[in-house]
């Protein structure tokens, strides 16, 4: 007797987006009657390609969703010294409440300092040191975005986490690590691998809920991962036609796994989104200070 495969329910990243950026429209608009107009600015140096699609496609988010933003664009020549001047420039500009500087930079830019510049009430990439030690110690700061995105990709499916074992694959400033920290928070008991982790398909065997944060294709396969669990895919990849792919070998995996996220449409699109919701979250923080200061009217 031959048994049908079961097919792993996929998390759609479009369309929960659709959903998230409705409410951020919703939120912006709000805004707007108290007076105030989200905005992002998003500072690109050099001439990246990707870097390049990645600032476009957040500003176009952006004014879809109705926030203001600004592109600030900048020659690879630029010294240190200016981009740290701009930062501060932006720092103390009314009318931007979120800055991203697009990395990587210019090698001879120090891009922690310059992360470091920025204010951490307009770090809506979550990268500063003081967001990363707000999330470590659980208070109010902005949560890196593709990681809080796949935070609410499980939130989308009604996932419960408390008592279950997460693995995270791959231990990144910006991804694994903060990761972990959140599916900590959220009382997983959570297993953190890399590339020295002696046996992955051990730990991810007794994982219940798999997020695969490497950079590697078919770091997952079907062979380590147990039935029912939930697989969360980072990576961005390109196969061997050249066309986006994960970490995870989707064709595989979700023939045992209960949910799986595509690439693309799982987790790429969400990055964008939280990108927007830590925005406005950013602005009404701002319009709450300045309500309470009365330096606004209502
Ligand atoms: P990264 O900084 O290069 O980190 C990769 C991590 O994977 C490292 O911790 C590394 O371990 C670990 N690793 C490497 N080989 C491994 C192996 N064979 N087994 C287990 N762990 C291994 O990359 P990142 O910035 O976190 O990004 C990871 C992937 O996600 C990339 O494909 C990136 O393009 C993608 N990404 C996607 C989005 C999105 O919006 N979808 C956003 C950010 C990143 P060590 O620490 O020991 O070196």
């Amino acid at each position: 007797m031959t048994t049908t495969p079961t097919k792993a329910q996929i998390i759609d990243g479009v369309a929960l987006s659709k959903q998230l950026r409705e409410d951020v429209a919703r939120r912006t608009a709000a805004l707007k009657t108290r007076g105030v107009t989200p905005g992002l600015a998003v500072v690109l140096v050099g001439d990246n390609q990707a870097s390049q699609v990645y600032v476009r496609n957040k500003v176009k988010a952006c004014s879809d969703a109705g926030l203001h933003s600004v592109l600030e664009k900048y020659d690879a020549s630029m010294p240190e010294a200016e981009l740290l001047a701009r930062v501060e420039a932006l720092n103390n500009d009314p009318a931007i409440h979120g800055i991203l500087v697009q990395l990587p930079l210019p090698a001879h830019i120090d891009a922690h300092k310059v992360i470091e510049a920025i204010s951490p009430t307009k770090d809506v990439d979550g990268f500063h040191v003081a967001s990363a030690g707000a999330l470590m110690v659980g208070q109010p700061g902005f949560w890196p975005c593709t990681p809080y995105g796949c935070m609410k990709m499980l939130e989308s499916i009604g996932y419960d986490l408390r008592g279950k074992h997460a693995v995270v694959i791959g231990r990144s400033n910006i991804v694994g690590k903060p990761m972990a920290l959140m599916l900590l928070q959220k009382n997983a008991t959570v297993t953190v691998c890399h590339s020295a982790t002696a046996n992955l398909k051990a730990m991810t065997l007794q994982a219940d809920v798999i997020v695969a944060a490497v950079g590697k294709r078919n770091v997952l396969t079907a062979d380590m991962v147990k039935p029912g669990a939930v697989v969360l895919d980072v990576g961005m990849n390109r196969d061997d036609a050249g066309k986006l792919c994960g970490d995870v070998d989707f064709a595989g995996v979700s023939t045992v796994a209960s949910h799986i996220t595509p690439v693309p449409g799982g987790v790429g699109p969400m990055t964008i989104t939280m990108l927007l919701v830590n925005t406005i979250e950013a602005a009404e923080r701002e319009a709450t200070r300045l309500e309470k200061l009365g330096n606004i009217s209502k």
